[in-house]
Parts: structure tokens; C-alpha cells; sequence
């Protein structure tokens, strides 16, 4: 019997599908493009749910014609290619065909569109990649795209969407790339019906402090070299706008978002000593090059890029930002003060009333902290009894990366402290339990004591917050400021009392209380940094790359000189864990040997 059959066309598509849209964001991506090839100088983008039920993009390009409204959701349809040839030639944004026929695979998808000489436009209902409905309406001149509840038709891919501010987040990265490489043109992003981003038309210096944070005004330092073989413009910051988080960092090719390590490193390492250690450079920079020097078709997504020479690349990189920083003359000014125009600020010179505490207590968001804690209270209850070790907040049920490179520590072994510590090349504690020697990382077993006590206070035992005595203000960008919107309630159960001030930024008003006053800003602009990446590279919840982040950060580390009470804590508080032998990233805690081994090595 033959087993081989072809695959229904509506499952291929929603197959391929898959690459071209994992979330949200990418529709968001692929229709801001389609409206920029299509010449557009006005794109309005409308998202509800985070994209989920709905993705829209209005715009006033070229629009299309009926027989092309049509075409243009057919696997490999394309107005932008003709041949192999014009791959290496390609200056438009999309030409691989792919996206409407996704979209339309996954989705239901609504499309008006005219062009300026029809007289009447064409409205096509397309769901499952079957056609509803097609027929002409009036219609403004240019092209309106709807996709509506993505993934209906695929619930597995559905459940894998994060939550709704994780959604959003990505969706105002990519919304931020697109509008950073078109100030010429007008953008809008409308959020739940509320407005989010109002962008007119204006420079790129307008643009980058529209989209990412008036902290940048006259803190920009322009980049501009121009060579036969490519140009570089742009601006960075000066080193006083670095950060502990690594959001602001954008490189463009051929007005093409790219993600490039090496590039980031170029730019970067021109800053060289002018930057506080871990603090990270602002900059959004474009790169022209012809494109038959470069190969953008390497990576699915387009985000990674080929270079013909990518050594000529990295040093003409690096030298025009130093030479744009020595230009400007921008002098290292290390310490990070806060601007006058915030110090001046009525929250910041006034102190916090009852009153105030109490309208801010009544204030929509209060709510849904107090709200979203509970939620987040049960679920963590439920998921701690089936105890996990590596995991304690799993946002969904994937496979465990870490687990598997470590094996299941063993069933909780009891271990009772001895009386003798001995510290040993100021990173490992020696110690005996139960007529065993014990090998103890102190920076393991801090962390695992940290993880442990943080999920505990997740789990209804809060940490106390200290109230700072100097609330600091912290701007951030729009994608980050989310992530730390979702962050504040659990932050708040850390002992972090952190308030939403203005669009994106806020005010810390209280820490933990082992955390120093003037480390209280670096060390949560740490911990977002960290927080992203875990999440970029494990799939954990945000509350679980939290504690992670956390314990990592706040932990002893290893070159600590401790004292014996010290130790013996220690070594009492990781005997109390309920995982004792492996760190929460999954590096053993210590190494044991008993002593008829130990008997046995020494031949008695
Ligand atoms: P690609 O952009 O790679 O060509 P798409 O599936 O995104 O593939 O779009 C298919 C075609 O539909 C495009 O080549 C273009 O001709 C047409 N099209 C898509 N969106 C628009 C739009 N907003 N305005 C005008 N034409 C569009
Ligand atoms: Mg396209």
C-alpha cells in the first residue's frame, strides 16, 4: 500500500505560515512593509488584544487592482522579483510573496483597497485561505488590511502566544524599527483604542526622541561618513544616556532592521572607556550599501544580513562613531544624574500624601496589580506542588532546556550542619554533614538560597520595602517600560515599590532593604536586562526569569572573603531549601564524598 499523499493546500499554507508569523509582531512587520513598498506617507496601525483579535494597517499608497487584490494572497505572489537576479537587487522591503498568504492561512482577513485611477475599490473576506466574499465598495485611495483572530484555526499555536503585554511589546519593537527608518513618514499606533504613538512626519533626530524618550534631547551626537562603497548615518547617544539595559541599540541596512552582534560590538567597542561598565550606548544607525553586497536572504525573518567583507564593514563602523564622538568632543560624565527638569517635577519635589496614596490606590492600575496578583498567586500555588525544581512559574508546558543538561537532582536529602566552616580560595566552603566532607560553591548556594526565598515571597510572603529616602526617576523605552509594567507587581512583592509615571517612565519609591539607595536604579535597570535575556533564550515566564535574574544578581559571588558566621548561615539556609544540590540555573551546589570513599582513597 502507498503511504505518500500531498498535503491540502490549507494545511501546507498554514505550515509555511508558521515561519513567516509566529506572533502578532510579525503581521505587524509584514503589512507596515507592504504599506511602505506601496509608497505610503501615511500608515496607521490599530491593535486590539495585543494583536490577537485584531492587526490592522491603513494606509494611502498605490493600492491594487481587483485582479491584483486577489492575486496578492497566492503563495509566491509578488509584484517585487521577477527573477533570480533582482534578489541581489532588491531595495523594496518584502519580495519573497509569503506574507498575505500566511496571514490569510492563519487568520481571518478583511482587505479594502483602490487605487488612484479606479473609480471604485474592491473589498475581499478571506478566512482559512478560502475567499468569502469579493466585490467593489467605495473605498479611500490606498489600502486597508485587517487580520482578525490570528490563529483561529491553529489553537496550538495559539496557546503559544505570551501574555498580552508580552504581545505588545513586541509589536511596539517592531512598530518602533519601522518608524525609526521612515521619519518621512507619518505613523500611528492605536492600542485597545487608545492612542499610543502619534508620529508626524520630520527628521530623524524628531523621530528618535518622539519614539524613544525625550531624555534624548541635545544628547544626540550625529554619525555621517560617506564612501564609495557604503555610508553610515545616524545618531548615538552621548555616554551619560547609556543604560543597564540593552533596549535602544538599532542598526538598519537599506532601512532594514538588522540584528548583528559583530556590528553592535563595532559600535560599541568606539566608546570604548567613555561608558560606566555594563551600561550599554544608544544608537540608531544606517548602513547603505549596494545591495549586491550584502545577501539579506540568509535568515527568514530578514533579520540577519550577509556581508560581502563584513571585516570593512566592522572597522569603517567603528571608526565613524569615533570619530563622530571626538568630533562632538563629548567628555565622559560618569555619574548619572538626574535631569533638572525631572528633579523639578511636582511628584518628586512633593511628598507622598495619604491622599495621594489613597487616589493611587484607587487608580486603575492598582487594581489590576492587586488584581493580576492573585491570579498569579493561584497559578504559582498550583504549579509549586508539583514541585519543579529548575521551574517554578513554567509559562507553558514546553520542554525543559536546562533540565535536560542537568540530570534530576536526586529526592531531597536531609543534611544537618556541622559545626566547622573553612573558607578556601574565597569561593569554595568546607564543611562535614552527617561523617560527610562537603565542597560548597558559596555563589551556588547563594543563589539557590535566594531563588528559593524569592518564590516564597511570590507566593504570599512578601519581602518589606524600604521607602527611598530619594525616589528616583527611570526612563526607559516603550518596549522596556512594558516589560516593566508586567514586572511591578511581583517587583513589588520583592520589595520593590516602583510606580508608573507618565507615559514611560517611573518612580522608584521603595527597595528592598539590602539593596543601597544609590545602586537601587542601576540594579533594576540590571535586572530588565537580565530578565530579557533569559528571555530571549529559555522559555520562562517573566516572573520565573525574574527570581533568576535576581538571585543571579544579588548573590555572593564567588572571590568573597566570608566570615564563619557567615558561612555556617549560608550553609543553614541551603540546608533548609527544598533543592539542595543544584543551583536554579542548574549548576551543581556542592560535591560530596563520604568518608568510606574517602577511606578507601587512602587504602585503610
Ligand atoms: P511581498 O511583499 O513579498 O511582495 P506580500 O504577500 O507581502 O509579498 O504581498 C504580495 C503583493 O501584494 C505585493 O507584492 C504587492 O504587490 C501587493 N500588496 C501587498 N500589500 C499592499 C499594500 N498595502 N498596498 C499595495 N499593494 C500591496
Ligand atoms: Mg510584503
Amino acid at each position: 500500500m502507498d503511504i505518500i499523499n500531498l498535503l491540502p493546500e490549507n494545511i501546507a499554507n498554514q505550515i509555511a505560515a508558521g515561519e513567516v508569523i509566529q506572533r502578532p509582531a510579525s503581521a505587524v512587520k509584514e503589512l507596515l512593509e507592504n504599506a511602505i513598498d506601496a509608497g505610503a506617507t501615511e500608515i496607521d496601525l490599530i491593535v486590539t488584544d495585543a494583536g490577537k483579535s485584531l492587526v490592522q494597517v491603513i494606509d494611502n499608497g498605490k493600492g491594487m487592482s481587483e485582479t491584483d487584490a486577489r492575486m496578492s494572497f497566492e503563495r509566491h505572489a509578488t509584484s517585487k522579483i521577477k527573477n533570480i537576479d533582482d534578489l541581489f537587487r532588491i531595495r523594496t522591503m518584502g519580495f519573497r510573496g509569503e506574507a498575505l498568504a500566511s496571514i490569510a492561512g492563519v487568520a481571518r482577513v478583511e482587505l479594502k483597497t483602490k487605487r488612484k485611477e479606479d473609480t471604485i475599490g474592491t473589498f475581499i473576506e478571506i478566512e482559512n485561505s478560502v475567499v468569502k466574499n469579493q466585490k467593489p465598495v467605495a473605498a479611500q485611495e490606498g489600502t486597508n488590511l485587517a487580520m482578525k483572530n490570528l490563529f483561529f484555526n491553529v489553537p496550538a499555536r495559539r496557546n503559544f502566544l505570551k501574555s498580552n503585554t508580552s504581545e505588545l511589546r513586541h509589536i511596539i519593537e517592531e512598530f518602533t524599527r519601522v518608524a525609526l527608518a521612515f521619519p518621512n513618514i507619518q505613523f500611528t499606533l492605536n492600542s485597545n483604542g487608545q492612542e499610543i504613538y502619534h508620529l508626524d512626519q520630520g527628521s530623524l533626530k524628531q523621530r528618535i526622541i518622539k519614539l524613544l524618550g525625550s531624555q534624548f534631547e541635545s544628547k544626540l551626537v550625529s554619525v555621517k561618513e560617506e564612501t564609495e562603497y557604503l555610508n553610515i548615518i545616524g545618531f548615538v547617544g552621548k555616554p551619560e544616556t547609556a543604560r543597564k539595559t540593552r533596549g535602544d541599540q538599532y542598526i538598519f541596512v537599506n532601512n532594514r532592521f538588522i540584528r548583528s552582534a559583530y556590528l553592535n560590538h563595532a559600535v560599541v567597542n568606539a566608546f570604548n572607556e567613555m561608558l560606566p561598565k555594563d551600561s550599554f550606548p544608544m544608537y540608531v544607525l544606517f548602513i547603505e550599501i549596494d545591495p549586491s553586497h550584502i545577501d539579506i536572504n540568509v535568515h527568514p525573518t530578514k533579520q540577519e544580513i550577509k556581508f560581502e567583507d563584513e571585516k570593512i564593514i566592522y572597522a569603517f563602523v567603528n571608526s565613524a562613531i569615533r570619530h563622530a564622538l571626538a568630533q562632538f568632543s563629548v567628555t565622559p560624565a560618569l555619574d548619572f544624574e538626574l535631569d533638572a527638569s525631572v528633579q523639578q517635577q511636582e511628584a518628586i519635589t512633593n511628598p507622598f500624601t495619604t491622599e495621594k496614596k489613597i487616589s493611587a490606590m484607587n487608580s486603575g492600575l492598582y487594581q489590576t496589580f492587586t488584581k493580576s496578583n492573585q491570579a498569579h498567586f493561584i497559578e504559582s500555588r498550583s504549579n509549586l506542588e508539583g514541585y519543579s525544581p529548575d521551574k517554578v512559574f513554567p509559562e507553558n508546558n514546553l520542554s525543559q532546556p536546562l533540565k535536560e543538561q542537568f540530570p534530576e537532582p536526586e529526592l531531597k536529602k536531609v543534611f544537618t550542619p556541622g559545626e566547622n566552616f573553612v573558607q578556601l580560595l574565597q569561593t569554595y566552603i568546607l564543611t562535614e554533614s552527617d561523617g560527610k566532607i562537603l565542597i560548597i560553591h558559596q555563589q551556588h548556594a547563594h543563589e539557590r538560597v535566594l531563588y528559593e526565598q524569592m518564590a516564597s515571597a511570590l507566593n504570599g510572603n512578601p519581602v518589606a520595602v524600604q521607602r527611598s529616602l530619594f525616589p528616583e526617576t527611570i526612563e526607559l523605552s516603550a518596549a522596556d517600560s512594558i516589560l516593566l509594567k508586567e514586572l511591578l507587581p511581583d517587583l513589588f512583592l520583592l520589595g520593590f515599590q516602583i510606580e508608573p509615571f507618565g507615559t514611560n517612565s517611573f518612580i522608584i519609591q521603595g527597595k528592598p532593604a539590602d539593596i543601597p539607595g544609590e545602586e537601587q536604579k542601576s540594579s533594576l535597570e540590571k535586572l530588565l536586562e537580565d530578565c530579557k535575556h533569559f528571555n530571549t533564550s529559555l522559555n520562562y515566564s517573566n516572573r520565573e526569569n525574574l527570581i533568576r535574574a535576581m538571585a543571579t544578581q544579588r548573590s555572593v559571588k564567588a572571590g568573597t572573603a566570608l566570615k564563619e558566621k557567615e558561612m555556617k548561615d549560608l550553609v543553614t539556609q541551603l540546608f533548609q531549601c527544598k533543592v539542595i544540590s543544584v543551583s536554579p540555573s542548574g549548576k551543581p551546589v556542592f560535591l560530596e564524598f563520604r568518608n568510606e570513599e574517602l577511606e578507601k582513597m587512602f587504602g585503610r
